[in-house]
């Protein structure tokens, strides 16, 4: 009886919603932005140890001239400690070589566009009980370490894209830069994107009855922004543990 009133009570609601949710899984699409070579393959791969193709071939100047850039999705089901996760990942291989921003931002945003469209129609259809959502969830947008800031590329990409995705700047290859170096990049950057005002993902605040360690993750996460990522595929062992990183002459990051 006591197992049935445990079972039974609305208080355990939350406990049923989250069961059937992790048992039915989740879906998540996201979308990776930046310039060929910045590692957004790798980074990809080494968070959900899957993901995208690795080492594309840098396009030549002439190829980069003519070339267009495409969409490409790839699909993979995930599962850790028992929570299945659906992910999308929308690579967007050839952005950036194209001299023409247009060319590099609006197909980007047709897409993005498209996926709203489908959702909206398959929820005004009859079958509404199995929407596939393609839309995006996240936006990664990888900066270059080696710019003094944005590029002209990068305010046009984000000016465009802000108001329909949830944007993550990332500096790329952040183990290029001192610690000094990467602190004076993260503050041009927000001082930049303040100019052109462009807003990127927030991270909520939590709520102030929240223990204090999450408090403080969150407020440390808060003040990553823009996250400096450095990732690599190979692991190393360093201390008796496996690691991945990326093993230099003077050591391992
Ligand atoms: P993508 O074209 O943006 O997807 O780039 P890739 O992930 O294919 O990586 C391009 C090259 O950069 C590869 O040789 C990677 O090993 C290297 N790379 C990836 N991530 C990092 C990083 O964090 N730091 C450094 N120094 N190199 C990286």
């Amino acid at each position: 009886m006591a197992a049935e009133t445990e079972y039974l009570g609305f208080g355990n609601l939350p406990n049923q919603v989250h069961r059937k949710s992790v048992k039915k899984g989740f879906e998540f699409t996201l979308m990776v932005v930046g310039e060929s070579g910045l590692g957004k393959s790798t980074l990809i791969n080494c968070i959900f140890k899957t993901g995208l193709k690795t080492g594309r071939k840098i396009p030549s100047v002439n190829q980069q001239l003519e070339s267009t850039l495409k969409i490409e999705t790839n699909t993979a089901d995930i599962e850790e400690r028992g929570v299945k996760l659906k992910l999308t990942v929308v690579d967007t291989p050839g952005f950036g070589d194209s001299l023409d921003s247009v060319d590099n931002c609006k197909p980007i945003l047709d897409y993005i566009d498209d996926q709203y469209e489908k959702y909206l129609n398959h929820e005004s259809g009859l079958n509404r009980r199995q929407i596939a959502d393609s839309r995006i969830h996240c936006c990664f947008y990888f900066i270059s370490p080696n710019n003094y800031g944005l590029k002209p590329l990068d305010v046009m990409t984000m000016k465009t894209l802000h108001n329909k995705v949830n944007i993550v700047p990332i500096i790329a290859k952040s183990d290029s830069l001192t610690k000094e170096e990467v602190q004076a990049l993260k503050k041009r950057i927000v001082a930049e994107l303040k100019t052109h005002g462009i807003q990127i993902y927030s991270i909520p605040d939590c709520d102030p009855d929240e223990d204090e360690d999450y408090k403080e993750q969150v407020r440390q996460l808060k003040a990553a922004i823009p996250f400096a990522v450095s990732s690599s595929l190979e692991t190393h062992e360093v201390k008796g543990r496996k690691v991945r990183g990326r093993a230099y002459g003077w050591g391992i990051v």
